[in-house]
């Protein structure tokens, strides 16, 4: 029987793309892009004390995972992935600012990935916003190098705007390589066994 490679895999800037850059454009009206802003966290860049408290209170009765953008590629290739490796989702869903009211973003997030990707195990999506507690994984893949501090043996960090600027020592450091679309996501993982 063939040992099956198992792979902790991010949501947010590596399945599904920037979906809180969508809602926050929705809400204000704006068409900004990822290249306008230069962190992670959009919403201390676009709104003021004023507005941020009205934007969270948008996204408590706004589903950023229906009608989603998806990353060029998850759809061809993560089907692919599945049938040969044990896909697990690691994912955040408590938002910042709306710590305590974040249950509707782990409904959204999940009846998204289970109807989205139906060949994903239910009972292999994990969400939290604590991933470095996981050690034991032959991959991760995920877009902030925060959450790639773990003992996982390979680990792949998928570039955004936001991570581009990560430089490779850094990346050594870590023991991480970087990939830039799917299709190097594959090549990396079939090409190790
Ligand atoms: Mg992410």
């Amino acid at each position: 029987m063939v040992n099956k490679k198992s792979i902790l895999l991010d949501v947010d800037d590596v399945i599904v793309d920037n979906a809180f850059l969508d809602a926050a454009n929705n809400f204000n009206n704006t068409k900004y892009t990822e290249k306008d802003f230069s962190g992670y966290y959009i919403d201390k860049e676009m709104f003021n004390e004023e507005t941020l408290p009205k934007y969270y209170e948008f996204l408590l009765h706004y589903n950023m995972y229906s009608n989603c953008r998806l990353i060029e590629g998850v759809e061809e290739i993560l089907p692919m992935l599945a049938k040969e490796n044990d896909i697990y989702i690691c994912s955040s869903c408590v938002c910042k600012g709306l710590e305590r009211k974040s249950g509707i973003f782990f409904m959204n997030k999940f009846n998204f990935l289970v109807e989205k990707f139906p060949f994903l195990i239910p009972e292999h999506i994990i969400f939290t916003g604590d991933k470095n507690r996981f050690s034991d994984f032959d991959y991760q893949v995920d877009d902030l190098l925060t959450n790639l501090k773990n003992k996982i043996p390979d680990k792949l960090l998928f570039t955004r705007h936001h991570n581009k600027e990560i430089s490779k020592e850094e990346l050594d450091k870590d023991n991480v390589k970087r990939v830039d679309n799917w299709q190097e996501i594959y090549e990396y993982i079939t090409s190790r066994k």
